[in-house]
C-alpha cells in the first residue's frame, strides 16, 4: 500500500513493481515528501534554542525552504556556521542588492528555442527535465527562474526531443532542472525512453543533487534502468563539502558505479562554505573513496542575493594552486566560471 504522504505528492503515478523494489520507490518518496519545508523547522531539528529559532528564521521570505532529513542528518547540531546549514539557511545578507549581482546572470532565458530545452553548447544539448529540486540552495543561480513557465509534461518533452531528433549535431543529452532525479522513476524512465530513440544520441548526463542529499533515491530498479541503457550514462553530483558524504551517500554512489555509470562531481565555490584548502582537498579525498572524480569547481554566478557567498577569481586561482601542491592531478577539479553567451564554460587558468 502507498503511504497516503506519497499518495498526495504523485497522485498520478502507478508504480507496478515487485515487493522489495516498491518498498525501496516508496521509501525515497516518503523522504521527500517528509522534507523539512520551513527554516523555523529546519532549526528545531537541530536543537537550537527558541531564541535562536527566531533570530535565525526572520530572513525566511521569498525562494522558500526546503532540506531532506537524510541531508539534516550530517549537520552539526546548534551550530550556526555549519558549511551544510548555511547552504540552506536564509540569511539577512539576501537582501543586500547590486548592480553587479542580477537575476539571470547567464542570460539563459535567450537561449531557449522550445519550453523545455535550453539549447546551449556545442555538440550537447541541456534539457530541462524537472521543475523543481529535492532541496533548495540558497546559491543557486536557478533561484530566480521562472520554472513555474517551464512545467514539464510528456508533450512538452516531446516537442523538445523532436526539436533534437533532427539535429544530428547532438550526441549527448544533459538532463538538468530542477533536478530530474526529483522526478519518479515513471517520469524519468519515459523520458529516457525517448532519448534512447534518438539516433545520433551517445551519451546521457544527470546533473542532479538527490544522490548527495537524498541518497535513498539510487534505488535497484533506477540502477538497473540505467545499466540496460544503450546510452553511456554521465551521473554528475553537486556536492560541495566534505561533510555532505557519509556512509549512505558513499554506498548510493558505489551502487551507481557497479551500474557501469561514470561519475564526476562540480562543486560551487562558496564563501563561508568550501572557500578554503582543507574543506576543498578534503572533498576531492572524499569524493574519489564514493568513486567519484573531481570534475569542476565553478566560481560563484553574480546571482541576485548570494552576494555573501561570493568568491573573487582570484581567491579561486589561490585555492586550485595549493590544491594542485597537494593532490594528484586527477584530484584537483577545474576552476571555472559561466559567462553570458559563451557556448561552453569559461577555463581559468591557474599559473
Ligand atoms: C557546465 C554545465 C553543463 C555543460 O557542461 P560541460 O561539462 O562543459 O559540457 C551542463 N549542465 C550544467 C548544469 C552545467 O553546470
Ligand atoms: S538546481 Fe541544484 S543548486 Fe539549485 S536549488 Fe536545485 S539542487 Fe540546489
Amino acid at each position: 500500500m502507498i503511504p497516503e504522504t506519497v499518495a498526495q505528492v504523485e497522485p498520478r503515478e502507478q508504480v507496478i513493481l515487485s515487493a522489495e523494489q516498491n518498498t525501496e520507490e516508496q521509501y525515497w518518496r516518503l523522504q521527500l515528501a517528509q522534507s523539512l519545508r520551513s527554516t523555523q523547522e529546519l532549526l528545531r531539528e537541530l536543537q537550537f534554542s527558541e531564541q535562536q529559532v527566531q533570530q535565525l528564521s526572520a530572513n525566511d521570505q521569498g525562494f522558500s525552504t526546503l532540506v531532506p532529513k537524510a541531508y539534516v542528518a550530517r549537520m552539526q547540531p546548534s551550530n550556526p556556521r555549519d558549511p551544510l546549514l548555511l547552504q540552506v539557511l536564509p540569511q539577512t545578507a539576501e537582501a543586500v542588492s547590486s548592480s553587479d549581482f542580477v537575476a539571470d546572470p547567464l542570460a539563459e532565458a535567450e537561449f531557449n528555442p522550445t519550453p523545455g530545452v535550453v539549447h546551449k553548447y556545442h555538440g550537447r544539448a541541456l534539457l530541462i527535465a524537472a521543475g523543481h529540486c529535492a532541496i533548495n540552495c540558497r546559491y543557486c543561480f536557478r533561484r530566480h527562474y521562472p520554472y513555474h513557465e517551464q512545467q514539464r509534461s510528456r508533450s512538452q518533452w516531446q516537442a523538445s526531443l523532436a526539436c533534437l531528433a533532427v539535429d544530428a549535431n547532438i550526441e549527448e543529452i544533459i538532463l538538468s532542472g530542477g533536478d530530474p532525479l526529483a522526478l519518479t522513476n515513471n517520469m524519468l524512465f519515459a523520458l529516457i525512453d525517448e532519448i534512447e530513440a534518438l539516433p545520433n544520441v551517445q551519451r546521457l548526463r544527470i546533473h542532479t543533487r538527490l544522490p548527495v542529499v537524498l541518497p535513498a533515491r539510487i534505488t535497484t530498479t533506477l540502477c538497473q534502468r540505467l545499466q540496460t541503457s544503450r546510452l553511456q550514462i554521465v551521473m554528475v553530483l553537486h556536492c560541495n563539502h566534505p561533510q555532505e558524504i557519509d556512509a549512505q551517500v558513499v554506498q548510493a554512489c558505489l551502487r551507481m558505479q557497479q551500474a557501469g555509470i561514470s561519475l564526476l562531481n562540480q562543486s560551487v565555490l562558496l564563501q563561508g562554505i568550501n572557500a578554503d584548502t582543507d574543506s576543498l582537498c578534503a572533498l576531492s579525498k572524499k569524493l574519489f573513496s564514493a568513486a567519484v572524480l573531481p570534475y569542476y569547481l565553478h566560481l560563484p554566478d553574480q546571482v541576485a542575493g548570494t552576494q555573501h557567498f561570493f568568491v573573487s577569481q582570484q581567491q579561486g586561482q589561490a585555492l586550485l594552486r595549493s590544491m594542485q601542491s597537494q593532490l594528484p592531478g586527477y584530484l584537483v577539479p577545474r576552476l571555472v566560471k559561466e559567462e553570458p553567451g559563451q557556448p561552453h564554460k569559461t577555463l581559468i587558468p591557474v599559473v
